[in-house]
This record gives C-alpha cells, sequence and structure tokens, in this order.
C-alpha cells in the first residue's frame, strides 16, 4: 500500500526534551488529575462518565517514551510518522459531542496513538477503529492490548471506506480531517447516530456534529480545529 504524500500539520511541534528524573505512576495519576481540573472542567466538559475515563486512562503510555514527561500538557503531541496525539480537550469535546451510551458501537477513523479509542473503550460496548500507517496501529494495538482492553477491535486501511463489514454504527469520530464528509461514513452511521468530523483545508478546518434522523443529516459547527488531513490510500 502506497500513502499519497502530505505535507502534515504539528510535524514542526518539537518535544520540550525529557525530564531528568522518571515519573511513577503515582506522578503521573496526579498530572491526569489536574489535566482535568485545570483543562476539561474550566473549559465545560461535563459528563462524568467522560471525566472518570480521562482521569483513568494513562495518556502517558500513548505517547513516545522520551515525551512522557509531556503526556498531560494542554497540547497535542507528536507519535511519529509526522502523526500526532491530539491535545487532552480536544479528546474530552470531541467524545462529549459523540453522546456516548454503554451499549454502542463506535468507529474510530484515525487511531494513531490509541489514546482517543482507550477513552472509548472505558465509555461504550465497542470500538472498531481504521488506521491507514501501520505501523502506528501495530503499536496502538500493542499499547492497548497491554493496558487490557480486549473491546477495541483495530485494522489497518483507507478510513475513508470506514469499516462496512461492522457498520451500521451508534457514532463515528473522524480524528483527521478530509474535504468533505465521506460518503460511505455517512452511510455507516445508524439512524439516531453522532458523527464527529473535522472538515476542511490543511490550515482551517471546522468540526462539525453530523446528527441522522430519519435518514436526515443535520449539521452544526462546533470548533475551528486543526487536525492531521486524511491521507488517501492509492487505488
Ligand atoms: N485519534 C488519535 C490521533 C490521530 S492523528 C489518537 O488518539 O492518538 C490522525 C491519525 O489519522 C494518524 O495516525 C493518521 O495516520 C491517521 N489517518 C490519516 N488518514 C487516514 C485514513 N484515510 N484512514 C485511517 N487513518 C488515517
Amino acid at each position: 500500500m502506497r500513502i499519497v504524500a502530505e505535507c502534515l500539520l504539528f510535524a514542526a511541534i518539537a518535544t520540550t526534551g525529557c525530564s531528568q528524573q522518571r515519573s511513577t505512576p503515582a506522578d503521573f495519576a496526579a498530572q491526569r488529575q489536574r489535566m482535568v481540573e485545570q483543562q476539561l472542567k474550566p473549559r465545560g466538559i461535563k459528563d462524568g462518565r467522560l471525566l472518570a475515563a480521562m482521569t483513568k486512562v494513562p495518556r502517558e503510555e500513548f505517547v513516545p517514551v522520551n515525551a512522557r514527561a509531556d503526556a498531560y500538557q494542554d497540547r497535542p503531541l507528536p507519535i511519529g510518522y509526522e502523526q500526532t496525539i491530539s491535545q487532552p480537550y480536544l479528546v474530552a469535546f470531541m467524545t462529549e459531542q459523540l453522546r456516548p451510551q454503554q451499549s454502542d458501537r463506535v468507529l474510530e477513523i484515525g487511531s494513531g496513538s490509541g489514546y482517543q479509542a482507550a477513552i472509548l473503550a472505558e465509555l461504550v460496548a465497542n470500538v472498531y477503529t481504521v488506521e491507514i500507517v501501520e505501523p502506528l496501529a501495530k503499536t496502538a494495538e500493542a499499547t492497548l492490548r497491554r493496558l487490557g482492553y480486549t473491546n477495541v477491535h483495530m485494522r489497518v486501511g483507507d478510513g475513508y471506506k470506514g469499516w462496512p463489514e461492522e457498520a451500521p454504527f451508534d457514532a463515528i469520530i473522524v480524528t483527521c480531517a478530509p474535504d468533505k464528509v465521506p460518503q460511505p461514513l455517512i452511510d455507516q452511521l445508524k439512524d439516531g447516530g453522532r458523527m464527529v468530523i473535522p472538515v476542511g483545508e490543511r490550515f482551517a478546518q471546522q468540526l462539525y456534529l453530523l446528527e441522522k434522523k430519519n435518514g436526515q443529516l443535520k449539521q452544526s459547527a462546533t470548533l475551528p480545529v486543526r487536525f492531521v488531513p486524511m491521507l488517501r490510500e492509492e487505488k
């Protein structure tokens, strides 16, 4: 599989170097609690189950070892292959917009580090996640397995096409930006389902919430965002 080369956003974000001392799991838990109190709650994240998931999932396990000290900073971080793990607030905002229910089957496009999938796995029955960069998918899968997530199902491929064999989905979250909403994803959303997706050009995208009701799509713009572009598999 060849990937169409794209010059990617955030590639220029530098890691701020590794800290001299090793943080313990308790140090990370304290940083995680501060992240929830200082970055999520003041910006209006309210869903109790989501806040509990953000307080539980060890984000430091999803970033490269030399970036662990920065895992709870208020920004995206590089994860290799010119890709990033999203800022914690954006993960929380997008997840809240999805209105995840315990029995839901959720599709994610752009597994990246696997962090967003882990947050979803705490909240819903099953997560189906598609990643186009194979080594990222392998690392994410290993991390999720190590942390004991058995309800995340991963596939390497072009997420533009969704995951037709597992459709329909109660919710779909897209964490890379296409220039328009892929029709296969609309088709794979259940009636009553929600989709959160960034759409737009490389430097200016809008995050949208799409809701399917009686076959009609209701679309609302939520936040201006910058995601890495959705790559396409060469046909
Ligand atoms: N949700 C991730 C962050 C994703 S960054 C996390 O929690 O870490 C965006 C990811 O989308 C990158 O890993 C990139 O490789 C992937 N991606 C880009 N185009 C894609 C496509 N067409 N299908 C599936 N994944 C894609």
